[in-house]
């Protein structure tokens, strides 16, 4: 099995060795067995499905967020020769109608799609009569409300698992987190999946805290000092405006980017970063999935951002390319205070934490100090501080204290809670 995928690796990539948990991950597939595959960003996940199916007859239906994602992956296979469709939206319904002919009897090995397309049901049933190799689920956190990139249309991916019974599916994803992990399984019936994690550590980055007086000040000085592509993240639009606005008063070249303007604006703006024209990308976390430029020499964390799992997938789009680069947040003083206020006010009331405690602590086993990731590792020190406790909660696997857990936690005691947003 091996030598002939490393051929279709090398016959079709030209890459000599398979990296990470790929050919593990591809043994698996071709057993016909399920994978759930955590990988950083850049991991090499599209090889993960890619290969499997050309190594086997009939065609891999694959799902995934974007339209500018799915065009950059049929681009990359019809390079390399490899026939592959695309079904987004926007296209009248003859031309869907000739593409899934075209998936069924033009001998095509790729046919990706948007979520929404799974509601409809000419694809539902052209889908069914298709020899499907394999199911690939990219980008699969979409399917969790757990993150940042909940897309409700991701639940139907499920709807898969009826049109193409028996066929391997595979979920990939750069998020690692428990909770949303747990979703992917849940949602898409993986229970018997193999689950891989490769390593997030990035080695060629450089992480650094600046506790500076003056952080524009110093956020100027940092962007000219690098001469490579750079993201400063911030938390609201209207400082995306003002920093960008703010740097190239000072001699930078900068744009800015958030959730506030329209999509053709962001499209303007999105290229003009990506081809240089733009040195400097200023933006709140609406900047993120399928933004891939592997030049990025700097990413800049303008304000303390909403969770270390936010902060690791934000500080990822440095250094892409492999090339050192480094990931700096600046603070001072007054953003300590805070973020300790905006973590408190996210709490429910000590009295109902209290009870909580109590409820948890006659009625479920606790984990002391479970839990070994760092994000855990934060709210069990503030969750601890604030409550003057010694030891942490586990309950289900669910952690305190996040907010989203708070919510979770209350809605199954059924109790209300003071959750303020
Ligand atoms: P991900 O989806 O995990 O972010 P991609 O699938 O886009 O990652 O791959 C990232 C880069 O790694 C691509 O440029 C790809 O060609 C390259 N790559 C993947 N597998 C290999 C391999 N076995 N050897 C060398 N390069 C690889
Ligand atoms: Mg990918």
């Amino acid at each position: 099995m091996s030598r002939a995928t490393r051929e279709i690796l090398q016959k079709y990539w030209g890459f000599r060795e398979f990296k990470g948990s790929q050919e593990n991950i591809i043994d698996t597939i071709l057993e016909g067995r399920d994978v759930l595959a955590l990988m950083p960003t850049g991991g090499g996940k599209s090889l993960c499905y890619q290969v499997p199916a050309l190594a086997t007859a009939g065609i891999c239906v694959v799902v995934s967020p974007l339209i500018a994602l799915i065009q950059d992956q049929v681009n990359s296979l019809r390079k390399r020769g490899i026939k592959a469709l695309a079904l987004v939206g926007g296209i009248s319904f003859d031309e869907m109608n000739d593409l899934l002919d075209n998936s069924l009897y033009g001998n095509y090995k790729f046919l990706y799609l948007s979520p929404e397309r799974l509601q409809q049901e000419i694809v539902r049933e052209r889908i069914q009569q298709m020899d499907v190799s394999l199911l690939a689920i990219d980008e699969a956190h979409c399917i969790s409300q757990w993150g940042n990139d909940f897309r409700p249309a991701y639940l139907n991916c499920s709807i898969l698992r009826e049109l193409a019974p028996d066929t391997p599916m595979i979920a990939l994803t750069a998020t690692a987190t428990q909770q949303v992990a747990r979703d992917i399984v849940d949602n898409l019936q993986m229970t018997e999946a193999l689950v891989v994690k490769d390593s997030f550590s990035r080695e060629n980055i450089a992480y650094k805290v600046l506790v500076v007086e003056d952080k524009r000040y110093r956020l100027k000085e940092l962007c000219a000092q690098n001469s490579k592509s750079i993201i400063v993240y911030v938390r609201s639009r209207r400082l995306a405006e003002q920093t960008a606005q703010y740097l190239n008063k000072n001699g930078s070249n900068a744009t800015f980017f958030h959730g506030g303007i329209s999509q053709k604006e962001k499209k303007k703006r999105l290229e003009g970063w990506m081809e240089n024209k733009a040195k400097i990308m200023v933006a709140t976390n609406a900047f993120g999935m399928g933004v891939d430029k592997p030049d990025v020499g700097l990413v800049v964390h303008f304000q303390v951002p909403d969770s270390l799992e936010n902060y690791f997938q934000e500080s990822g789009r440095a250094g892409r390319d492999g090339n050192p680069a480094a990931a700096v947040l600046i603070t001072n003083q007054t953003d300590e205070s805070q973020v300790k206020n905006q973590f408190l006010s996210v709490l429910p009331d000590i009295p109902f934490i209290k009870m909580l405690y109590q409820k948890l602590n006659n009625h479920f086993q606790i984990a002391y100090g479970e839990g070994t990731d760092e994000n855990f590792q934060f709210n069990f020190n503030a969750f601890c501080d604030t409550y003057k406790l010694n030891q942490a909660l586990s309950y289900d696997g669910l952690r305190i204290l996040d907010q989203n857990s708070v919510i979770a936690l209350s809605e199954r005691f059924s109790k209300k809670t003071t959750v303020r947003f």
